[in-house]
């Protein structure tokens, strides 16, 4: 794309050709604005990024801009913050409040992480130090400006955004950047679903002279929703044998989507009304913030549509306390709960898996992706014992999934959005995808469309 003047560079500072670290670095007039935030994360290779010094000094980044709360998004903030930058952070109200979760939270794993190499001595570094610390997210969370959707606002001179709804998770948007005297660029963060519960369908996209894009899921189709019938199959079974439904989930997106299926069974008489505990106390906060922003979800959840309040079932209880959290999981009584980690990896999930697993009453549903070395993995392969807190425990419960709850558009949403543009942008960069989805997804665009998008390397710089 060449304009009278060399005026513009973007830098692919993470998510090229695999799916986190998003950071896209935006040079024009002399101004810097980086768009994502986030941490790498998955394989060691990819984890020792995060240690690596940024491509240009952090203090000389006039603003970042972000798309939303996920942590390979939002979750190198404090870093760059520890490294010098104290500029602006402008992002959307629900990506604001989900990221004074997420942030903190993260922060006190890396710290965690860091003590238990210290411990166990199986750190390079030594002593060992975590990536950042819990004053570090407090400190970036006071840099945050948060913005209204459909509005345009000078994130550095000369350097204009606007978000638009992407319906992937509370307050997620897709970016679009004016540059004066330069291109339109279109950063489509992560794209979400058309005609999902929940969230709002992705905003129709905009003109813009460059595109990037997601791939995650570039390869695949979705399985046609169900309107909860593996769901209401499950709950039915597990209380017909009087046990416990035990649910890992991520604690933001896929709790609310969750409780949303169980009220909808309950109010449609489905399902028998049984106890409902969401037993995460990042998951009730996250609830709480789902809860004050419903103008901003998908229309049915507006409250004038339901007759109760958007995620509460009948019997609907959260527990706060560890305490509480134990009398629960000594409790034998047939009940749905539904606690964090989402891949059974940590968190208090594991305590009521260890209670769950010998029992042939109970059952364990996975609702998202489990990665592989996941114990949650270990058990959707149809282990017969697993290890929990140093002990194996045998299962004996009923191991189910469900894959049906991604928040990511499959490879013909992933069209479908690209088919509301007014024209196709002249250049697609693909982003945030593994080689081989990207490849497909790549191959499907230019068949479609006529234009062969871009598959940028780690550390690529595009000019303008
Ligand atoms: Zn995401």
């Amino acid at each position: 794309m060449i304009y009278r003047h060399f005026v513009a560079s973007l830098t692919f500072a993470g998510a090229a050709r695999t799916v986190t670290g998003s950071k896209y670095l935006l040079e024009h007039q002399g101004q810097r604005v980086l768009i994502d935030c986030g941490l790498f994360q998955g394989l060691k290779e990819l984890r020792l990024r995060n240690w690596d010094e940024f491509p240009v000094p952090p203090k000389s980044i006039a603003a970042v801009v972000l798309t939303h709360a996920h942590l390979d998004h939002v979750g190198y903030l404090p870093r760059l913050v520890n490294s010098g930058f104290n500029g602006p952070v402008y992002c959307t109200a629900g990506t604001a409040e989900l990221s004074r979760l997420v942030l903190p939270d993260s922060a006190r794993i890396q710290e965690e992480d860091a003590r238990n190499a210290n411990r166990h001595g199986y750190s390079k570094h030594h002593p060992a130090v975590p990536l950042y610390t819990e004053v570090d997210a407090q400190r970036a969370l006071s840099f945050f400006k948060p913005v209204s959707f459909n509005r345009s606002f000078e994130a550095a001179p000369g350097i204009a955004a606007e978000f638009h709804h992407a319906g992937h998770l509370l307050g997620s948007a897709f970016v679009l950047v004016r540059l004066a005297g330069g291109p339109t660029i279109l950063f489509g963060g992560d794209l979400g679903r058309y005609g999902r519960p929940v969230l709002p369908d992705p905003s129709d996209a905009l003109a813009a002279d460059l595109l990037l894009i997601e791939s995650t899921y570039g390869d695949r189709e979705h399985l046609i929703d169900d309107e909860g019938a593996a769901l209401a199959e499950i709950i039915n079974d597990t209380a017909r044998r009087g046990g416990k439904l035990v649910i890992p989930s991520f604690a933001i997106g896929r709790v609310e989507e969750v409780l949303y299926w169980v009220r909808r069974l309950e109010i449609e008489k489905r399902i028998p009304i049984l106890p409902v505990y969401v037993d995460s106390p990042m998951a009730t906060e996250a609830l709480r913030f789902y809860s004050g922003r419903v103008s901003e979800l998908d229309p049915e959840m507006r409250p004038a549509q339901r007759e109760v309040s958007a995620f509460s079932t009948e019997r609907f209880q959260t527990i706060a306390s560890t305490q509480q959290s134990k009398e629960l999981t000594a409790n034998r009584r047939p009940a749905i709960v539904i606690s964090s980690s989402g891949m059974a990896t940590g968190g208090r999930v594991l305590h009521h898996m260890a209670a769950a697993l010998p029992d042939p009453k109970c059952t364990i549903l996975f609702v998202g992706y489990q990665a592989a070395g996941t114990r949650g993995r270990t058990l959707v392969d149809g282990a017969a014992e697993v290890r929990i807190h140093g002990h194996e425990v045998i299962v004996r419960a009923r191991v189910a999934k469900i894959d049906s709850m991604s928040a990511h558009a499959d490879r013909s949403e992933l069209l479908r959005w690209l088919g509301t543009f007014p024209a196709l942008p002249r250049q697609i960069a693909l982003v945030h995808g593994e080689s081989g989805p990207m490849d497909a997804l790549k191959a499907s665009i230019a068949q479609k469309f006529g234009v062969t998008p871009m598959t940028p390397q780690h550390l690529e710089t595009l000019t303008f």
